[in-house]
């Protein structure tokens, strides 16, 4: 190889290193650099039941305790990766009392001393026709800011996950949404009781792109609360 030759290579590896280089620097930066659009905000996260109550049980045996920890946990980062601070009422397999009843009321408690902005609630649905699926998000009875939310989390589910029939949020009387003043949800993330959609929730990458719809919902409600102040 003659000398020119042999700069062109140096200087053609040498590019090329500076190119891979600067690709690595930009994945590395930019998530972080957009994604703070949580700063400030304190969120509660109940993953539903655990311990001693599994609560449903799939077609194929899923226990529901376990889907819902694990959505919950991939839904704690993606919100801690968009600055918010995150508060979770269970982060292992354990209930949070030592039956159903100090369990509720432990759970009831959190809620209503965390100081948080908003409650979300991760559950798995079931029913007894097994082809019942998708995900639906439910809010307290009468409350409006609860509906603001679930209707931004329920619309990012349906265009994200595409379920089959789109569903829309819903009211429910239920003790985890009537619990403390700052609005709560609880997100059905899918029907265990459809052995398809067990099969996903069960996948580390669909449980992935629930919580990502979640937070997605998330931000947009609080974004559009933030429009509302001004
Ligand atoms: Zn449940």
């Amino acid at each position: 190889m003659n000398r020119n030759r042999k700069l062109a290579v140096v200087c053609m590896a040498a590019g090329i290193l500076m190119l891979l280089l600067s690709c690595f620097l930009k994945m590395h930066q930019s998530p972080a650099a957009a994604a703070q659009t949580l700063t400030g905000y304190r969120i509660l996260i109940d993953p539903g039941h655990g311990g001693f109550d599994g609560g449903a049980i799939g077609a194929s045996g899923t226990h529901e305790s376990d889907i819902n920890l694990q959505i919950a946990q991939a839904l704690q980062a993606q919100l801690c990766k968009q600055g918010a601070e995150v508060i979770m009422t269970r982060s292992t397999a354990e209930a949070v009392g030592a039956d159903k009843n100090e369990d509720m009321r432990n759970r009831r408690s959190m809620i209503e001393t965390s100081g948080q902005q908003i409650t979300i609630s991760i559950h798995q649905n079931s029913f007894p026709d097994a082809s019942v699926s998708g995900p639906q998000v439910i809010y307290a009875p009468g409350s409006v800011q609860g509906k603001q939310l679930a209707d931004h989390i329920q619309a990012q589910m349906n265009s994200s996950l595409l379920p089959e029939r789109p569903r829309v949020s819903t009211q429910g009387d239920y003790y985890i949404v009537k619990s403390g003043s700052a609005p709560a949800v609880i997100v059905e993330c899918g029907f265990l009781s459809n052995s398809t959609e067990e099969a996903l929730l069960c996948k580390q990458n669909y449980q992935q792109r629930v919580a990502q719809a979640i937070a997605a919902g998330v931000t947009q409600y609080f974004a559009q609360e933030q429009e509302a102040d001004h």
